[in-house]
């Protein structure tokens, strides 16, 4: 990744334009981290970049950036700029191109994000984002007071990297974030799912959650059952636990996973019923409030005698041939029963045993 980063730099070099890696990237390797993608800022405008690459995804001439994928890894290459008015507390109004390098790194959100590596992989470092760095320690590139009321959301990418990177945040940002956490009201429902879905499922959430608790920011966030939720690896089960469906956008597997996590989790997960029912990752995840072992749970579901109705031994057409029937609504509660049965330890799961079932049963009652 680190040399084809490198090639590409190279590559806008040669067309007479000067480019850097910056953000995530030279943060994360300065870490020891790991990383995806590779963020990319450039005096070249987005229609230059159009010219020297044939492979550009998606362009957003706007916020002045290009998303391109350059032998198999994807960058996103925005032009040197700076954000003049920023409406909603979210977007900028208009940006504009600047010429140096100094000038983009001004309207970055934090001083570790500001780290760049140049062609010949030398680190830039302008404002001081590897001492942060090393004192671990989040802190605005601008005064946090003018910073947060531009850009709120700033608020959440401020704790959301406090908790993934196991940094605190500067005393002055803090207090600003104590201030201005009402205006997350106006940013927008999914950049702060997306925000909180980091913290969420990072390993140190508890330390994340704690200070959105601490900076009073969960009423605002329309999330004040955090206070009292348990620390749970998962983030879906923190979600299901905040009874917060109807305030951000999920998609259908969490929405799916969070109503039965809700359900399963006031019922016996150990109890064969409930483990067909509901299946082995609902109950892990519910496991996580209730304290049940793991590791049981999953021995139990193990010897599950069936796990689907397709492992019942016998077919619906076998049975109406015993029963002489063609298919009809007999079949549901006939299949529920034998099932029922089944998981209770009443009925081996083989087909002799349930068809004398279904002739002791089901034979006379035609
Ligand atoms: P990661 O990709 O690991 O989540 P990142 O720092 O790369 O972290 P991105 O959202 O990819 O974050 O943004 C790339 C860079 O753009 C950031 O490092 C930062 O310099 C700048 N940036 C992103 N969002 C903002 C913002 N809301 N305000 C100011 N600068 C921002
Ligand atoms: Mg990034």
């Amino acid at each position: 990744m680190y040399e084809t980063a490198i090639k590409l730099l190279e590559k806008i070099s040669n067309y007479g334009y000067i480019a850097y890696m910056v953000g995530g990237y030279p943060r994360d390797l300065y870490l020891k981290r790991t990383y995806t993608d590779i963020d990319i800022c450039t005096d070249a405008t987005p229609a230059e970049l159009h010219q020297i690459f044939s492979e550009v995804v998606t362009t957003n001439s706007e916020y002045g950036s290009v998303t391109i994928v350059f032998e198999k890894v994807k960058f996103e290459i925005t032009t040197f700029r700076k954000e003049i008015k920023y409406k909603d507390h979210r977007r900028p109004e208009k940006i504009e191109y600047v010429d140096t390098l100094e000038e983009d790194i001004k309207r970055r959100d934090f001083t570790i994000n500001t780290l760049c590596i140049d062609k010949e992989g030398k680190q830039i470092d302008l404002i001081g984002a590897r001492q942060d760095m090393d004192n671990k320690i989040i802190r605005t590139v601008n005064n946090p007071k003018i910073s947060l009321k531009e850009d709120a959301l700033r608020i959440l990418r401020a704790i959301r990297f406090a908790t993934t990177l196991n940094f605190t945040l500067d005393p002055k940002l803090k207090t600003y974030i104590k201030k201005y956490g009402h205006l997350l009201k106006r940013i927008s429902k999914d950049r702060k799912k997306d925000e909180l879905d980091l913290i969420f499922s990072s390993p140190n959430k508890a330390y994340g959650i704690q200070l959105l608790i601490d900076l009073k920011l969960t009423d605002h966030l329309e999330i004040p059952n955090l206070k009292k939720a348990k620390i749970t690896p998962s983030m879906i089960v923190t979600w299901a636990e905040l009874d917060a469906l109807d305030k951000y956008n999920f998609n259908t597997i969490e929405k799916e996973s969070i109503r039965k996590i809700n359900e399963v989790k006031d019922k016996d997960l150990l109890d064969n019923h409930t483990l067909y029912n509901y299946g082995l990752y609902i109950c892990t995840m519910a496991a996580e409030l209730k304290d049940v072992d793991k590791k049981l749970l999953n021995e139990k579901y193990a010897s599950l005698p069936i796990k689907s109705r397709l492992d019942i031994a016998i077919s619906p057409i076998e049975i109406c041939e015993i029963l002489n029937k063609k298919a009809g609504s007999f079949l549901k509660p006939l299949l529920k029963d034998i099932e029922d049965k089944i998981l209770d330890g009443h009925l081996h799961n083989d087909k002799d045993s349930i068809t004398d079932y279904i002739i002791d049963e089901y034979k006379d009652q035609n």
